[in-house]
């Protein structure tokens, strides 16, 4: 028996997915913005480079979160996709 997926909706494309393909983006209580661990509001996109470069552009993190994001959290983000598509890419 698996556990059932948690959904969650990319900032983006607004499409529905499990949780543990997505990135998240945390604002914490004292408005600092991290990724994947902290309690606070969150907000969440897709492993893809089209969701990040489309929040980016317009700003749909900052939108998600009530808050300023720096642009080292989106260039943060970024490495994460290219790391994840060199791990891919050594699995094969
Ligand atoms: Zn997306």
């Amino acid at each position: 028996m698996s556990a059932r997926p948690i959904l969650r909706r990319c900032v983006s494309c607004r499409q529905l997915l499990d949780r543990r393909l997505l990135l998240r983006v945390i604002r914490l209580p004292a408005k600092q913005v991290v990724l994947d661990e902290g309690m606070g509001r969150s907000a969440y996109l897709c492993a893809s480079r089209e969701c990040l470069e489309e929040a980016r552009r317009r700003k749909k993190l900052q939108r998600a979160l009530r808050c300023q994001v720096a642009d080292s959290i989106h260039t943060a983000l970024q490495q994460r996709l290219e790391e994840s598509r060199a791990a891919a890419s050594e699995a094969r």
